[in-house]
């Protein structure tokens, strides 16, 4: 495959994706085509100005230079601003090629939340080369794996991480160079490619470089996605896609990213370039805190209270952490925090409650790998400020609706129709845009993925509903969605309720297969652990009860001190269906 590959242009009608119920939309002309469909097309002469980060690293380094990026350590924090670590990023761009990275060479990375890591985001893509972010929480097979799928040619690595890649020495054979950054070199590096350390490269590496003009279709960095089921698959985003979505991320109604906020991304910045935060923030030159390898509730909250934090990004799970060091200490001044951003697992109603009564205001966000991320924003309308408390929060427990720039529709799973915006026909999400991928890197054939594009619309493998005013609730993955005696139970919905129950931390609900209704389910609770003891089925049934129908009540509920999670902190259900064979044997 080429890596200069250019997208097909859409071609066609666009969907009506309001359903047959809802206002037409205007269908979307041919991009190459003319208006009134005349064949010498009349065309604007706006300037065909890139779209590239090196836009975005220029403007920060002119615009922004005292704004400051600060990295949490073992021993406090390292500071730097914008106009010094571009001005590092300028040498390690001479440093990277001088290890023989040429255009369009993938640049592994390998590493937690950093300034250094924050200078890669810029040096490899603005030096023509691509970002590959690697995912330390990987086992060695699938690490190996998207090493050699990439064909990494130099991986920068944490210190405390190089053991990683010892484990996966035999997948290297595609790597030349590793470079050892946030500590020294370690002793035991034998068997791996030449190792060097990051500050003697850039210490050698003269202060400016010449900069390549880059095509905005050009790719600028690339991840896998997380591969519950089969290999993991390459999504190659360029450096037009992460402009425009970087642009996304500050507009006020999806993220609203600006130059007074201080953002934190604790989302790692190898899942999703954690959501396109790091990019964004140069673009507009707010302040950047990344929290190294300190990403634990306490460690949070100190971090928030002393940089003052306006904006932090993170997975559910960590704010449930957060919500319970809350509880326990109240000597942390979280008032700078005007806004959490949350995503990659649904975030039950009892979360949005907590955090509000703390004073603490949390948005979730839909999206995935293929999607840059962010696909949908739950911001509450002008017509839902008015409702009582209640009626918001189910509002924003909901996804969201979609950001400019994505097209959604559910598909039903019944009948292959787009599903009507009821709030309760479900189907799944396909989507498209300017930042969704249009296929996997090496995606020709079934097995990576080839299935997942229909006429110009990617399929999530998400199974939502949508309201009339386009706020879509996930129930579910295909795979995850449960059919009891006909009827479709949405096992995210029933976790978010068990989530409510205050002698509960977290909840899954995993359907297993039942002779007589197919499937049933079953709840798997991690309870608080004041409650670990004292808490019963009858409980988590009684609190179900006015809340459910009676066919969606688990017909076994199972305690445990922890729920098996993938490597970016959602439920892994696969594992849990495993784990539960044995345990659950439903008899009719
Ligand atoms: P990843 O590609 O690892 O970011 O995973 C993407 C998947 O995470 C999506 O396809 C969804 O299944 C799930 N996901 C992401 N955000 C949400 C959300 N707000 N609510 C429910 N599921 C989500």
């Amino acid at each position: 495959m080429s890596w200069f590959r250019r997208n097909k242009p859409e071609s066609g009608p666009a969907m009506n994706v309001a359903g047959s119920a809802q206002a037409p939309t205007v269908p979307a002309p041919a991009p190459a085509a003319a208006a009134n469909g005349a064949s010498s097309a009349f065309l604007a002469t706006m300037m065909d100005y890139p779209l590239t980060l090196q836009h975005v690293y220029n403007r920060a380094r002119r615009l922004f230079p005292n704004r400051e990026i600060v990295t949490a350590t073992a021993d406090g924090y390292e500071r730097s601003t914008y106009g010094e670590t571009f001005a590092r990023v300028e040498r390690l761009a001479g440093a990277i090629q001088a290890l023989g990275v040429q255009r369009g060479d993938r640049v592994g990375t390998l590493a937690w939340n950093s300034t250094r890591h924050y200078e890669l985001y810029f040096a490899i893509p603005c030096m023509g080369a691509v970002l590959h972010t690697l995912n330390l929480r990987l086992p060695a097979s699938q690490l190996g794996f998207i090493i050699q799928d990439a064909a990494d040619s130099v991986i920068f690595v944490d210190a405390d991480l190089v053991p990683l890649l010892r484990g996966v020495k035999d997948s290297l054979g595609s790597v030349r160079h590793i470079v050892v950054m946030n500590g020294p070199v370690p002793d035991d590096v034998e068997g791996l490619p030449p190792v060097h350390d990051y500050e003697a490269l850039l210490a050698a590496a003269p202060a400016t470089f010449a900069w390549p003009e880059l095509d905005e279709r050009e790719p600028a960095a690339m991840c896998y996605t997380s591969g519950t089921t089969g290999n993991p698959k390459g999504v190659v985003y360029s450096h037009r896609s992460s402009f425009l979505h970087a642009f996304s991320v500050t507009q006020v109604d999806t993220v609203g990213l600006c130059e007074r906020d201080t953002s934190f991304p604790l989302v790692p910045m190898f899942h999703v370039n954690a959501w396109g935060l790091p990019h964004a923030a140069a673009m507009v030159g707010s302040k950047l805190v990344f929290p190294g390898k300190f990403m634990d509730p306490t460690h949070t909250a100190q971090t928030i209270a002393d940089e003052k934090v306006t904006l932090a990004a993170g997975v559910p799970t960590l704010w449930i952490g957060l919500l319970q060091v809350l509880d326990r200490r109240s000597d942390f001044d979280l008032s700078s925090l005007e806004r959490i951003v949350c995503g990659g697992s649904a975030v039950p109603a009892s979360l949005v409650r907590g955090l509000d009564a703390k004073g603490l205001t949390i948005i979730q966000a839909w999206g995935m790998t293929e999607m840059s991320p962010i696909g949908t924003v739950s911001r509450l309308k002008s017509s839902l400020q008015s409702l009582p408390f209640d009626d918001q929060v189910t509002y924003r427990a909901k996804q969201g609706i979609p950001v400019t720039g994505v097209d959604l529709r559910i598909v039903s799973l019944d009948t292959g129709e787009e599903a009507p915006w009821d709030g309760e026909t479900f189907g799944e999400i396909q989507v498209r845009g300017p930042w969704i991928t249009g296929s996997y890197y090496h995606g020709d054939n079934e097995e990576m993925g080839a299935s997942k594009f229909a006429d110009g619309w990617f399929r999530t493998g998400d199974v939502a509903t949508i309201d009339a005013d386009g706020y879509i609730t996930i129930v579910d993955r295909t795979k995850d969605v449960i059919k009891s005696g006909g009827e479709w139970i949405s096992s995210v919905q029933e976790e978010g309720l068990i989530m409510g129950n205050p002698m509960v931390l977290e909840a899954a609900v995993i359907g297993m297969p039942h002779p007589k209704w197919s499937e049933r389910p079953v709840a798997v609770i991690v309870p608080k652990p004041e409650y670990k003891d004292t808490i019963t089925k009858e409980d988590i049934i009684r609190h179900l009860e006015p809340q459910v129908a009676k066919f969606w009540l688990p017909d076994e509920v199972i305690f445990v001190d922890a729920l098996a999670k993938t490597s970016v902190g959602k439920f892994d259900k696969k594992v849990m269906r495993e784990q539960l064979k044995d345990q659950v044997h439903f008899e009719e």
